[in-house]
């Protein structure tokens, strides 16, 4: 139970059902108040509607308030009408600006099996039930920012090209993160790397093992990324904490993801070395199904819980958070994004709204 704390909040609603879900789902945040933790939540636009109202993505007033707050929540941006704009000025950028002002540089995608939704995964029960991974992955380095890069014409052809390239603090940051969250949980890191062909990825392991020596208490183990790709479809219950670069981590997150079932139900947080942090649902704005009170709010609640987790330090809170999601799924409630084609008669659809009280009602009967 949290005792006397103040955190400052900013809240970026976003677009679509970011936009949707966010009000409903802040009401979380009075129910943990209760328990004597107080909360400046500060609400600023971002993405398609900053850019409508204020002719950017993110103003600088957003970017100067974030820096001032313990924590951002993000809901989704984007949407087809902002599609046509140029790649500077669509919302998706303010997104990459902000993570990369705030120097988010770890990206963590937890791949948490809940045991009413096992049946939501497309792999067998048994390889998924009780599943609980953590991927690490270093966010604002690697081939997406390396330079030079570029396609130009060479020879009269085409030619396209990237460039792969961490220094060594880049790596030793990112690995520490890993470590010191694996001694939260089960204390194995399994590093992913491409060490027998990639001289960058040589460096990666070789610094792993370097920071390593700090942290003797963790197990430490090595996968070259073909076969951690594999592995995670084959049996991924081995794996607890998974570190790797930026392009291995966007892939393996994503194949994560699939062995828990909807993309509704995926929280993430990219935090810096402050602790300060943005969370936000993997999902997009989902303009298919906004404003119709169908979308899942299940991932921005995790979301929150990830936020009591890593930026305000509080465990119990985020683990009650977490086991009122389970209770109401429990309960046989699912939106529509995970309710079976054939339901049995224990199972209800929901809309949005129902979804956040039920988790609300349920948090409200165990002690925050
Ligand atoms: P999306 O994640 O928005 O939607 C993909 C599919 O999943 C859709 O069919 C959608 O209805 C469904 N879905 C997503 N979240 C759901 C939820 N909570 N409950 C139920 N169903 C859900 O991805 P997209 O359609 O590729 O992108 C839509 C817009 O969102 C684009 O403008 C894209 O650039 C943007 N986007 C933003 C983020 C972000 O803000 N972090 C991430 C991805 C995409």
């Amino acid at each position: 139970m949290a005792v006397g704390k103040h955190w400052q909040i900013l809240v970026l609603l976003g677009d679509g059902i970011g936009a949707e879900i966010m009000p409903h789902v802040l009401r979380v945040l009075d129910i943990v108040s209760i328990s004597d933790a107080s909360f400046d939540i500060i609400t600023h636009d971002f993405g398609g509607r900053s850019i409508d109202l204020h002719g950017t993505p993110l103003t600088e007033d957003t970017l100067d308030q974030a820096t001032k707050s313990d924590a951002v929540l993000l809901g989704a941006v984007g949407g087809p009408q902002w599609d046509d704009l140029p790649m500077e000025k669509k919302p998706e950028k303010a997104l990459l600006s902000l993570r990369s002002e705030l120097d988010c540089f770890a990206n963590l995608r937890p791949a948490l099996s809940f045991s009413p939704l096992i049946e939501a995964s497309t792999l067998k029960p048994e390889v998924v039930a009780e599943l609980d991974v953590l991927i690490v992955r270093e966010l604002t380095g690697g081939i997406y920012f390396g330079t030079p890069r570029g396609v130009e014409l060479r020879n009269n052809l085409r030619r396209g090209f990237n460039t792969l390239v961490y220094d060594e603090t880049e790596i030793e940051r990112i690995a520490k993160v890993a470590f010191e969250l694996a001694r939260k949980r089960r204390r194995r890191v399994c590093s992913v790397d491409k060490a027998n062909v990639l001289e960058v990825t040589q460096l990666w392991r070789d610094v792993v093992i370097e920071v390593h020596r700090s942290f003797k208490d963790v197990e430490l183990t090595h996968m070259y990324v073909d076969n951690a790709a594999m592995q995670l479809v084959r049996w991924p219950k081995q794996f607890d904490v998974i570190l790797t670069g930026n392009m291995f981590g966007d892939i393996l997150s994503d194949t994560a993801a699939m062995l828990t079932g909807s993309i509704g139900m995926l929280p993430s947080a990219s935090i810096n070395a402050n602790g300060q942090g943005i969370y936000e649902p993997v999902h997009g704005s989902a303009p298919d199904i906004a404003g119709k009170n169908v979308a899942n709010p299940l991932a921005t609640i995790l979301s929150i819980a990830m936020m009591f987790r890593y930026s305000l330090d509080q465990p119990l809170l985020a683990d009650s958070i977490e086991y009122a999601v389970e209770a109401v799924l429990a309960q046989g409630l699912r939106t529509a994004d995970i309710m079976p084609p054939n339901p049995s008669n224990e199972l209800h659809l929901v809309g949005t709204n129902e979804m956040v009280d039920s988790v609300i009602s349920s948090l409200v009967g165990t002690d925050t």
